[in-house]
């Protein structure tokens, strides 16, 4: 069976960014995260977000955490945040 690919797109509303990723199998890994923080702020120094870059309200209800083996991705599909 063929898996389908879900793309997902976040925003920072600071900066007015936004960046595209594919979960693998529940995970980011640790250069999709980099890519995020990049894309979305990749100020030095700035601190209008977190590890991933994301600020302001989301498409996706989303929480990134890590578990000892990489990035965990957790979304509810659809479900807007605020
Ligand atoms: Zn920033």
């Amino acid at each position: 069976m063929k898996e389908s690919i879900k793309k997902y797109t976040f925003t920072n509303n600071f900066h007015d960014t936004q960046v595209t990723v594919i979960p693998k199998r529940g995970y980011l890994y640790e250069r999709q995260i980099k890519r995020m923080q990049k894309e979305l702020c990749g100020v030095a120094g700035c601190s209008c977000s977190g590890d991933t870059g994301i600020r302001g309200p989301q498409d996706w209800d989303v929480e990134i955490t890590e578990d000892g083996n990489g990035y965990v991705f957790h979304t509810r599909y659809g479900l807007p945040v605020g």
